[in-house]
């Protein structure tokens, strides 16, 4: 029995030491169940070669070239690949770091990870449905929020035909 209870705490303690590095009340949200979380050969028949590197390889596309960066219309950020809303234009501010910027995603839209690569700590953000890499998010947002979420255009796919629903 008492190990049982080590091991208990163990994982309770892992679970929290994990998350440290993630923004204040960023919680890693659970992965939902879904079947779009499909394999990389179907996602490679279906996206476009550069959506792919990103989403699907957790590649960066180069700052100041996509085709969001610099994009202020109203409506709503979906995903790429499954097309699940993501990002209201509301939340959209400008940005000099050359990638579209967010200060919140679409509740219950987005999970997080982090991320030891290239040297740095940092924060992945995930498509809450498909799996599909976004980019990062960080805790020197200018807005009331306090973080910025910063996506690659290429992983998103915007339409303005699209109004909130409440
Ligand atoms: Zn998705």
């Amino acid at each position: 029995m008492k190990t049982i209870y080590l091991i208990l705490v163990l994982n309770t303690f892992m679970l929290f030491t994990a998350c440290g590095q993630h923004p204040k009340e960023l919680a890693s949200k659970e992965a939902i169940p879904t079947d779009m979380k499909k394999t990389d050969a179907y996602w490679k028949d279906k996206l476009s070669p550069e959506s792919f590197r990103i989403l699907r390889e957790q590649g960066t596309e180069y700052p100041h070239t996509g085709a969001y960066n610099l994009h202020f219309k109203e409506g709503t950020y979906r995903c790429m690949a499954c097309k699940e809303p993501l990002f209201e234009s509301d939340s959209k501010f400008k940005s000099d770091c050359g990638w579209p910027s967010f200060d919140a995603s679409i509740e219950g839209k987005v999970r997080y990870e982090r991320d030891n690569t290239l040297g740095m700590v940092r924060t992945e953000i995930i498509c809450n449905t498909c799996d599909g890499h976004l980019g990062h998010v960080f805790n020197d947002g200018p807005t009331a929020t306090g973080v910025r979420y910063c996506v690659n255009s290429v992983a998103l796919d915007f339409n303005s035909e699209d109004k909130k629903e409440e």
